[in-house]
This record gives structure tokens, sequence and C-alpha cells, in this order.
């Protein structure tokens, strides 16, 4: 069921099932897998199905091995409402916000790694050999996989996020994280430099060569793995089928879907829900001041070789090679097209699609940039209406203000965090300059909009960051290997 987005070197099996994407993440050309058919759903099948019978019926048709489905969806019982893991609320007669981060820690990552996590722990558990994790995070992964997986048998997970680019909030649901088998990097860069030290490491023939004369495996929970995509296509097409049966919308009418965007594994969830056949118009791109997605849709060039990438207020989108454009390459062009793109992206720094490429890539997409004073100000409007919203929440919210208010058509915003992550921006936006620190950002708000602080974001302030290594570009395989002979 899944293919590779560069073609196929010959070294491997052009085509491979769910369980193997998800524990060999590797394609030839240094490509991800995706789906080798999109099959079209009839939305009369689907349309009064629960939430976990909706992902079922996604994976049948998808021919993905469901044998481990059942478990890993009740890793879903432990989100805030026990019917479904998202809840949804109406800002206005066209707009509704879909909160996807109802999951422990409080952000959307959690809705795919919390089943995802499952299966590659029972897969795992299954083996003889053991499992190394390599997660690269802006911010939300990384806590997400270490919740997951923590204290799993036979799994081992480094966490790298960049140092001094997140949230205290994301940082502490880390550095505080004290099972044995993970391992937390603070990396002296930005998340690019993260994401392409974990590839570089998964490419590293020393590295796996090591590696395998230890036993492990290596895998990866980056959106990079297809086992994580599958689980993001299913709440965009549970959006449309709340939309239905709430009688809010007709099944002539189709919807428009605004989703924060940073390595583009939400939005790609999107898109394979509309090439299903979903009725999605368009899927609109919200980005940061880090506008190179927005810069791709608009003109058709993607490039980042004059660019640095920037400290934003929404730090889980301060992206730059964003990954899973290239399974959306693949879907329209193919994959000697892709391959070709992909390599000028690695050689040059920039890519270009043609005008007929684009026109195709606009009937899926559209775009638009938040500053962060436009983060700000979203913030402080909808707080004067006692809707707190994050900050990554407010780039899709401003997408909405400037773009498809008239079209007629319903809105979802697809909301990524929980406000209790980011909660010193929310003052800022406020104006409330004397509060200067993550935990009296939090009570304030609490208290000012008698919001719940979860009990996982409440109790990460009493503990010790004991698990925190801060490393440098040039020695990551070297503290990895290390700390691995300590642990095997
Ligand atoms: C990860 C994340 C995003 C970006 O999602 P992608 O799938 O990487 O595009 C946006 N907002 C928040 C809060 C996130 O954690």
């Amino acid at each position: 069921m899944l293919i590779e987005t560069r073609g196929n070197d010959g070294l491997r099996d052009a085509h491979i099932g769910l369980y193997e994407a998800i524990l060999k993440p590797i394609a030839s050309f240094n490509g991800l897998w995706s789906l080798d058919k999109i099959p079209y759903i009839n939305i009369d099948d689907i349309k009064d199905l629960s939430y976990n019978d909706l992902t079922r019926y996604v994976f049948k048709i998808l021919g993905a091995d469901s044998s481990l489905l059942d478990e890993a969806l009740m890793s879903y019982e432990t989100f805030d409402n026990l019917n479904a893991p998202l809840e949804f609320s109406k800002l206005d007669d066209d707009l509704f916000l879909q909160k996807l981060y109802t999951g422990p820690t409080r952000a959307f990552k959690d809705m795919a790694m919390q089943p995802f996590g499952r299966i590659l722990c029972n897969l795992a558990k299954q083996d003889s050999k053991k499992y190394l994790i390599l997660t690269a995070t802006s911010g939300d992964t990384g806590p997400a996989t270490l919740e997951a997986i923590k204290n799993q048998p036979n799994i081992y997970a480094i966490c790298m996020y960049p140092n001094n680019g997140t949230s205290d909030v994301q940082r502490l649901q880390m550095t505080t994280n004290d099972a044995s088998n993970i391992k937390v990097l603070a990396l002296n860069g930005d998340f690019d430099d993260a994401q392409s030290a974990l590839k570089k490491l998964l490419n590293d023939s020393e590295f796996r060569d090591f590696l395998t004369k230890n036993n492990f495996s290596i895998s990866a929970t980056n959106s990079v793995n297809f086992g994580r995509i599958i689980f993001q296509i299913i709440y965009h097409i549970y959006s449309y089928t709340y939309l239905l049966r709430h009688n809010i919308i007709k099944s002539t009418e189709s919807i428009n879907i605004i989703v924060p965007s940073g390595n583009f594994g939400n939005a790609l969830g999107a898109f394979y829900a509309k090439k299903m056949g979903v009725k999605i118009n368009k899927i609109i791109i919200a980005t940061n001041a880090n506008s190179v997605l927005f810069d791709f849709i608009k003109t058709g060039k993607y490039n980042i070789l004059n660019r640095k990438l920037l400290k934003t207020n929404s730090p889980a989108m301060d992206i730059l090679k964003s990954s899973n454009m290239e399974r959306v390459l693949f879907h329209l062009y193919g994959s000697s097209r892709t391959k070709e793109l992909m390599e000028n992206l690695d050689l040059h720094k920039t890519y270009e699609i043609n005008s007929d490429e684009l026109m195709e890539l606009n009937t899926y997409f559209d775009a638009y940039v938040s500053s962060d004073d436009d983060v700000l100000s979203i913030i402080k409007e909808y707080a004067q209406k006692n809707v707190i919203i994050d900050p990554h929440t407010a780039t899709a919210l401003l997408a909405y203000k400037n773009s498809s208010k008239n079209d007629g058509r319903k809105n979802i915003i697809v909301s990524t965090a929980e406000w209790s992550k980011f909660a010193p921006t929310i003052t800022k936006a406020l104006h409330l300059d004397s509060i200067n620190n993550d935990k009296d950002a939090l009570h304030y708000i609490s208290n000012k909009f008698a919001l719940p602080i979860h009990k996982n974001i409440e109790s990460l302030f009493n503990k010790n960051e004991c698990n925190k290594t801060i490393i440098n570009n040039d020695n990551i395989s070297d503290v990895i290997k290390e700390w691995l002979k300590t642990i095997s």
C-alpha cells in the first residue's frame, strides 16, 4: 500500500505495508513512503461513524494492517472527551474551531502520536530487536513522543529540540521526563538543524553499523513516518461528517479547512482527505514569518537559499524545510519529477514548479502569512470575546479573516494547541507586561477566564529538569552512542 516518493533504488522492496514503514521509515534516494493509491470514500458509508469506527474504515480502504488498531485506539481513552479525541466549538455562523489538543500533552501531535506510539511499542515488543527512535521536534512532537513511549520495553528514544527555541512548558515536558529509555538533547541550532541532523543520522552508515552491532534498529516519530500521517487524515474527514451530522452543511456543500502549518503533516492529512473525495474546497495554509510555504503556494518557487529561520511567537511552525510537501509533489507530479525537485532543494536550496503544476497545486491549497504582531492582535481580539486561543491557532484565524469570510462556505479552523502551552504569549497580547514567567501567566489566564489548567501542565513546575544535555551539531552521534552503551 506504500511506495516511495523518489522512486525505488532496487535495493529494497518498492511496495511495503504500514508496519514496515513505521519500523523502517527510510526510503530510496532519501525520499519518503506515501500511499500508492488513494481510494475514493463513499460519504454515505461514513457519515454516521464514530471517530474510532471512521479510523477503522480508513485503515480498511487503504489496505493498512489493522491488527494492532483496536489496542492503539484505546490510547484515546485518556483524552478529555470519551466519545472522540477532539472537540468542536462554534465561533461564528461560518466558523468552527476543531480542537485537536485534548490529549495528554495538550497539542495536536497527540492525535497521531498516541495511537501510533501504541502500534510502535507493540511491534517492538513482538520483536527480539531493540528500537531506537530518533525525534527532532520544534516543541510539540517531542513531548508527545516521550509521553507515548516512556518506560516501554525494547524501545529507546532520542529527542532533539532547538535549545532556546521552544516555550518553557514545551521544554519542561521533555526535560522533566525521567524514564530511563529516554534521552533529551538540546541542540545549539534551530529546528531545521535538528531535522537535518536526524536525517543525516538515519543515513550515516557508520552510526548504523554501530546500531546493528548492538542489536538496535532505527526508526523515527517525525511526520516523515507514515504511521503518523495515517492518523492525521481521520480528523479532517471527521470535521466534514460532524458538520453534516449537525445539519450545519448540506451534502452538496464543500468546506474550507484552515491549517496552521510547519512541517506540513497536518495539512497533508487534509490533502489526502480531499483526494479521497471528501468535499473540501480549499486547504488554507496559515504560516508565520517563516513563510516559505506561502511563497511556494503563491509563486511555485520554494526558496530557502536566502532565508534565515526566524524565531516567532508560534515556534512549532518555525520551519523552512517543510518535509511533507514532498508527498504532495509526489501525488501531483509523480516520482521522477519529485526526485528532480527534491534534489534541487538538497543541492541548491531551491526548486520551482512550472505554471501548469502551480495551477494544479492551487486547486488544493491557498495560503496566508501572519506576523508576530498579527498573532498578538488576534489573540487579544478573541480574548475580548472570552475565547482564548494559542498563537498557532491565531495564524489560522487571521487567514480566515483575510480570506474566505465571504465565499459562503463554512470554515474549520484547526486548533493545534491549548493556550496553556504558550501562556506568556497570551499575557503579552493582553499587555500584561508585569507578568514575566510561564507559571504566573498560566495562573493569571486561568483565573481571569475561568479556564482549567490540565494536571499534566500544572505539575511540570514542581519537577526537576533531570533530562537535558546541551549538544552541538558535530557530536550528536557520539553522544547518542555513549548513552546507548550505558543502557544496553
Ligand atoms: C506541530 C505543530 C504545528 C505544525 O504542524 P505540521 O504538521 O508540522 O505542519 C502547528 N501548531 C502546533 C501547535 C504544532 O504543535
